[in-house]
């Protein structure tokens, strides 16, 4: 079966990240699924964004001046829902306010907003409706016990908005991510959570110690987290290494064992304009992604280039029968 393709942030590689006309734009190109990201504001409206803050992605310096902590960062958590409405959002910039992926699509008159984790549910059902083809969604709970820090506490909001728009069972085209394992056990033993829950892994951050990463060496350990999730994220990274003089492409075996505790593997992320550490072309990281590993879906910022690949190999498969 082929992996599913999971627009990450919205067709991020074409239009600005999380924004709904990248997730029209993901739509239209057919990825299987779209990612959201969920944060709380000072509301605790759930609202559609990236990270925690809001300089990198919106021109709330210019709009809010001074209205940031100690560390100069402008936080989600500390803007109403109403406040958030008036901010445009932008391509993604480094701290310098230099574009991160300068050859991306780069206008800055154009106006884009943020919205909630619902209106781009609701969104998303419209788009549905009218052309006629479903779409999965792929969202993630941010920062959990930072937001607890926060005052709020966003999963039990997070299931219910989902819970609002229809997605109930495990067979439902949705799949919970989180980056936090003691949130997704939360999740799935004491809240009773049927969806399907997916593990992010990190460079190095996941879960609540670095003993965890041991636990992917083992088959038991991925065994032990298939009592509560249905899939693992990793980092692409974790999924290979370099061996040799020139540098040939292995696997850790991460996914292999993982396939073998019963898990769907969804590595991240895939980016043409940014190509992992031993590849040389993007078709040469997705072959091996899809060929080699058989990964069960990929995050990628360029559906439709991924897609392509995937009807292409498709097509030769077909012709040499
Ligand atoms: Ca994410």
């Amino acid at each position: 079966m082929r992996p599913v393709v999971i627009a990450h942030r919205g067709a991020s590689g074409h239009l600005p990240e999380h924004t709904l006309p990248a997730k029209a734009l993901a739509y239209a190109m057919g990825a299987d699924y779209l990612e959201q990201d969920v944060v709380a504001t000072r509301d605790d409206a759930l609202v559609v964004l990236h990270d925690i803050h809001l300089d990198r992605v919106t021109d709330v310096a210019r709009v809010y001046p001074g209205r940031h902590r100690s560390d100069g960062r402008y936080y989600v958590r500390d803007f109403d829902l109403a406040d958030l409405r008036r901010l445009k959002v932008h391509e993604r910039t480094n701290a310098d306010g230099s574009l991160v992926y300068p050859e991306r699509f780069s206008a800055t008159d154009e106006v884009f907003r943020i919205q909630t984790f619902a209106e781009e549910l609701e969104f998303l059902k419209s788009l549905q409706a009218a052309h006629g083809r479903n779409v999965g969604i792929d969202p993630e709970i941010k920062r959990p016990d930072w937001h607890r820090e926060e005052g709020v506490d966003i999963t039990p909001e997070f299931l219910r908005t989902l819970a609002d728009y229809g997605y109930q069972e495990h067979s439902d085209p949705v799949y919970v991510q989180c980056f936090d394992d003691k949130e997704l056990r939360r999740i799935r033993h004491r809240l009773g959570c049927p969806l399907k829950l997916v593990q992010l892994i990190g460079e190095n951050d996941w879960g609540e110690s670095s003993t965890n990463y041991a636990s992917l060496r083992s088959r038991r350990g991925l065994e032990r987290l298939a009592r509560t999730v249905d899939g693992i994220g990793p980092w692409m990274q974790r999924t290979y290494r370099l061996r040799g003089r020139d540098g040939q492409v292995h696997s850790t075996g991460l996914v292999e064992r993982a396939h073998a505790a019963g898990l769907a593997v969804h590595p991240y992320t895939f980016r043409s304009d940014e190509l992992p550490q031993g590849f040389s072309s993007f078709d040469a990281l997705l072959a091996f992604a899809t060929g080699t590993l058989a990964v069960d879906g990929l995050f990628t910022d360029f559906p439709d280039r991924v897609l392509g690949f995937l009807r292409r190999i498709s097509a030769q498969t077909h012709s040499n029968q």
